[in-house]
């Protein structure tokens, strides 16, 4: 099997290091109630306009939010074992990241930097991350699952990381640890196995059926 990992929102904390990018260089852009991020569209989280957001994160500091983000706590350790796992099962992790052309090096010196050897890194406009060749994609995004379940044609195989401002996306795959993807993975490929599978692949045969999709997760 060929498994994308997301980077964003699945490894680096991007929340985290947006907060205390906007915090140091445009305190004025937090809220007074500000408790953390919980809104897919950032924006709607402070008090600047998405272009005023952008300007920091894409530009003037991306650097520091994609270079220096922390990463998500365990998320290192655990991808370590998805690649000897996958070594082992004859599984290929790659890396399906959407990030603009000018900052893709400090993502690609962010990886290196936790020694996160994937066979593969691609980039991708979230929107198009449906068309890269792998079986499972392990993303965050809300709005990436209804491209994906739209573009596919089905749900299966897209890996929903659990976050905050993702629960209003009734995905049939959710995991909370990165190390699930695992258990998902071998439960679903191993013919030995019984029990109803989880989180198919498109070239399984499947009855899922889906939930209608709600509105907010359109845009972002
Ligand atoms: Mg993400």
């Amino acid at each position: 099997m060929v498994i994308g990992i997301d980077v964003d929102g699945v490894l680096r904390d991007f929340p985290d290091a947006l907060f205390k990018a906007v915090r140091k260089y445009h305190p004025e852009y937090i809220p007074s109630d500000f408790t953390e991020i919980t809104e897919w569209d950032l924006e709607n989280n402070f008090n600047c306009s998405r272009e005023e957001l952008r300007q920091i994160y894409w530009y003037d500091h991306s650097d520091e939010v994609m270079g220096n983000g922390n990463p998500i706590y365990g998320a290192i350790e655990q991808m370590y074992d998805l690649f000897e796992w996958g070594e082992k099962e004859g599984h290929s992790l790659v890396c399906v990241t959407s990030q603009r052309k000018h900052a893709r090096e400090h993502t690609l010196s962010w990886l290196g930097k936790y020694g996160l050897s994937f066979d593969t890194v691609y980039f991708r406009r979230g929107r198009y991350k449906w068309e890269v060749p792998v079986d499972y994609l392990v993303d965050d995004s809300p709005a990436n699952w209804y491209f994906w379940k739209k573009g596919r044609g089905v749900e299966e195989g897209y890996i929903l990381m659990d976050r905050i401002y993702n629960q209003k996306i009734k995905s049939t795959c959710r995991i909370k640890e990165l190390s699930e993807v695992k258990g998902i993975i071998t439960r679903n490929h191993n013919t030995d196995v019984t029990d109803k599978q989880l989180c198919l692949t498109k070239s399984d045969k499947s009855d899922f059926e889906f939930s209608p999709l709600t509105s907010s997760c359109l845009s972002g």
